[in-house]
C-alpha cells in the first residue's frame, strides 16, 4: 500500500466524547495538513494543549506540493525536524529556461555561499507530512501536550465570546468540543470559513494542468527546468522536476476546457510523455491528476477566536511553490502569539497582529502567482506578442531575464509595515532590517539560526557587544512597575521576559556575519523575534530604548521615549 493510503492515524474514541459538558481545550487545531501539523507541532513544543482534528486518518492523497523553500526549512529547523526533512529530500537551487527547442538560459536562486539551508528541496508533500507526523509522534512520546484525532470532521462552529464551540463528527456519531482558540488549517475547501460565512476573494483561472510523477531512470539534473511552447506541447507549458525515491515531477498546460477524465487515462498520458521525453526513457507512471487553482484569500485572517492559515486563509497556482511554504510561514508567524496571549504575557490585540502582517504576505504570493500565471497562459494575442518577444530576447541580454516569469519562487515576506516593529535606524545592511526573517550566517562551529532560539531575543554585534556584556540578561535593563490599575502580568516586564537571551559576537570573527548584519557599522543591536524576524535594530546600545522595541513587538503598551 502506497503512504497516502496507509491510516497513520484512525480513529480512536475520545474521554471528550463521553463528558457531559463539552471538554474545553485551550487550542484546538482543525486540519492535518502542512500547515496544521506544524502548528501543533509549535504548539506542543511551547507546552501549549493542542487538539489537532482531522475529518481523514492519513496523509494528503496522492501527488501536490513538491517543492519546499528555504525559509520553510529553516521554520522546520526550529521546530527540531529540518535536518530529517531535509536529509529525506533533493536538494536544488539552479534551473534552466526553454523556448520552443532552445534553451534560452540558467539561473541560481542562491547564488550566495554561507546558508545551512538550501534555496531548495523537493520533497513530496505525503512524505513531508508523514515526516511531521513522526516529529508530533516523539512530542508525545516526550510528554507533550499534543493530541491527533483521525477520522474527526469538524462540521459545525458557533463562535461564544470567551470560546468557540465546534462539532465533530466522527464515526461513533457527533460530539462537542469548546475551544479557547481555534486555528482553522482546513484547506482549500475550508469549513470553518464556510461555518463563519466568509467568502475568498479573486481570480479563477481556467486553465487545466496535467501533473504525471513518472519513476524513471534519467540522467537531468537536479534541477527546474521550464519550456514555454516546447514542440512537445505547442502552444503551452510544461514544468520538469526531480523528486526524492526515482520520481520525477511532469506537469503540462492542457489549456482550458479539456475533458479532465479523458486527459488522465493512462492510455492518453503515455503519448504526451513520450513526445517530452523520447522513446529511448523507460518510465513508469505513478501518479496522475489533472488541476485547477485560484489566486483568492479571505479578508482578515483572524475572526474573533478562529484564525485561519494556510490553503483555509488564501489560495495560489502551484507556480513559485507559494502554497504550503506559506501555510508553515503563517503559523511560524502565530504561534509565537498565541502561547503569549495564552500565557498572559501579551494582550490579544498582538493577534491582530497576525492579521496585519499575514494578510500583505498573501497578496504578495497571490500578485506573484498571478502575474506568473499571466506570463505562462497569456490571455490575449498581444500579451502572447509581448511574451515571446521577451523570451528571444531574454536568450541573449542578460537584462531582459528578470521579465521572465515561469513562477516567482517562494520568498519570505518583509513585515515592513507591521505595527510591532520599531522605526530603522541608517547605516545598516537592507537586507536585516526591521521586519526581515533574521539571515543564516556560519558562526565557525555552527549556524547563526541554530543559536537563535524561538523566545525573543538580542543579538549585540561589534561595539554592542562589549556594550550589553556577554551572556544573561543586558545590564540596564531593568523590571518596570505596571501602570497603575493594568494587570501585572501585562506590565512591562522586561527583565523577566522568559528566555530574553543576549547573544553577543564580538565583530572580525564572523566575516558573513558581520558582512549580513553590520555592513560598515561599528556595532548593532537586534532585537529579534521568537519567529526570527527582526523586531528592531539599533547602532548604540541604550537600555530604556531597546525595552520599549521589547514593548512594542509583543504588543504591550508603547512609551518610547
Ligand atoms: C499540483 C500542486 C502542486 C503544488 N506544489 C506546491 C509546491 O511545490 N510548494 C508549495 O508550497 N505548495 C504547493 N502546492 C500547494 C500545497 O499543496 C497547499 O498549499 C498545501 O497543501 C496547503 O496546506 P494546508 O495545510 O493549508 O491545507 P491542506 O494540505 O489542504 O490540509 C487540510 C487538512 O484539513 C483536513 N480537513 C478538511 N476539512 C476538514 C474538516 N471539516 N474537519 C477536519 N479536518 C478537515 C484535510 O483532511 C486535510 O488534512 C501545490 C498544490 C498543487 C495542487
Amino acid at each position: 500500500m502506497r503512504i497516502f493510503e496507509t491510516p497513520l492515524y484512525p480513529y480512536e474514541r475520545s474521554p471528550d466524547q463521553d463528558a457531559p459538558n463539552p471538554a474545553c481545550h485551550p487550542v484546538v487545531v482543525v486540519g492535518a495538513g502542512p500547515a496544521g501539523l506544524v502548528a501543533a507541532i509549535d504548539l506542543a513544543r511551547r507546552d501549549i494543549p493542542v487538539v489537532l482534528l482531522d475529518e481523514n486518518d492519513r496523509v494528503s492523497y496522492g501527488s501536490r506540493a513538491i517543492c519546499f523553500a528555504k525559509r520553510a526549512l529553516e521554520i522546520l529547523d526550529r521546530l527540531g525536524c529540518g535536518d530529517e526533512i531535509t536529509g529525506h529530500g533533493v536538494t536544488w537551487s539552479r534551473g534552466k529556461v526553454f523556448f520552443r527547442d532552445r534553451r534560452i538560459y540558467g539561473f541560481d536562486l542562491l547564488a550566495e555561499e554561507g546558508h545551512r539551508r538550501p534555496a531548495f528541496i523537493n520533497l513530496q508533500q505525503y512524505r513531508l507530512e508523514e515526516l511531521l507526523l513522526r516529529r508530533l509522534r516523539d512530542l508525545q512520546s516526550e510528554g507533550r501536550p499534543v493530541e491527533l484525532r483521525g477520522g474527526s470532521q469538524v462540521t459545525k462552529v458557533e463562535p461564544a465570546t470567551d470560546s468557540v464551540l465546534l462539532t465533530v463528527e466522527t464515526p461513533e456519531g457527533p460530539y462537542r468540543l469548546e475551544a479557547e482558540w481555534v486555528v482553522a488549517c482546513d484547506g482549500a475547501g475550508s469549513t470553518v470559513r464556510r461555518e463563519l460565512g466568509l467568502e475568498f476573494a479573486g481570480r479563477v483561472f481556467e486553465d487545466n494542468f496535467l501533473i504525471a510523477d513518472v519513476t524513471m531512470k534519467a540522467d537531468f539534473p537536479t534541477e527546474r527546468w521550464f519550456w514555454f511552447d516546447p514542440p512537445f506541447n505547442r502552444g503551452q507549458s510544461a514544468l520538469l522536476h526531480r523528486q526524492p525515491e526515482g520520481l520525477w515531477r511532469i506537469d503540462l498546460q492542457l489549456g482550458p476546457g479539456v475533458d479532465r477524465e479523458e486527459e488522465q487515462r493512462p492510455e492518453n498520458v503515455v503519448p504526451r510523455l513520450r513526445q517530452m521525453l523520447g522513446d529511448d526513457v523507460e518510465f513508469e507512471l505513478e501518479w496522475i491528476s489533472v488541476y485547477t487553482f485560484q489566486c483568492a484569500r479571505i479578508d482578515r485572517f483572524r475572526h474573533g477566536r478562529v484564525l485561519f492559515a494556510g490553503d483555509a486563509a488564501h489560495q495560489v497556482s502551484p507556480f513559485g511553490a507559494r502554497g504550503a511554504n506559506s501555510g508553515l510561514q503563517d503559523v511560524d508567524n502565530l504561534v509565537w502569539k498565541l502561547e503569549r496571549v495564552l500565557r498572559g504575557r501579551s494582550p490579544d490585540s498582538l493577534l491582530d497582529s497576525y492579521d496585519a502582517e499575514r494578510v500583505p504576505a498573501a497578496d504578495e504570493n497571490i500578485l506573484n502567482s498571478t502575474r506568473s500565471t499571466d506570463f505562462i497562459t497569456p490571455k490575449s494575442e498581444t500579451s502572447r506578442l509581448f511574451r515571446d518577444a521577451v523570451l528571444n530576447l531574454a536568450e541573449t541580454q542578460p537584462m531582459a531575464r528578470p521579465l521572465v516569469n515561469s513562477g516567482r519562487l517562494s520568498l519570505p515576506h518583509v513585515y515592513l509595515d507591521s505595527p510591532l516593529q520599531s522605526p530603522d535606524v541608517d547605516g545598516l545592511p537592507a537586507r536585516t532590517r526591521p521586519g526581515s526573517p533574521a539571515v543564516d550566517a556560519p558562526l565557525g562551529d555552527g549556524w547563526l539560526l541554530a543559536r537563535l532560539g524561538d523566545r525573543f531575543q538580542l543579538l549585540a554585534l561589534g561595539s554592542c557587544a562589549a556594550e550589553t556584556g556577554y551572556a544573561g540578561v543586558p545590564a540596564g535593563i531593568r523590571r518596570k512597575a505596571p501602570a497603575s490599575g493594568s494587570s501585572a502580568a501585562l506590565g512591562i516586564d522586561v527583565a523577566d521576559e522568559p528566555g530574553l537571551e543576549v547573544i553577543s559576537l564580538p565583530a572580525g570573527r564572523h566575516p558573513l556575519l558581520d558582512e549580513r548584519y553590520l555592513g560598515g557599522a561599528p556595532g548593532a543591536l537586534y532585537l529579534l523575534r521568537p519567529d526570527q524576524h527582526v523586531a528592531a535594530r539599533f547602532t548604540d546600545y541604550d537600555p530604556e530604548r531597546t525595552a520599549a522595541a521589547l514593548r512594542r513587538a509583543s504588543a504591550q503598551e508603547t512609551d518610547d521615549p
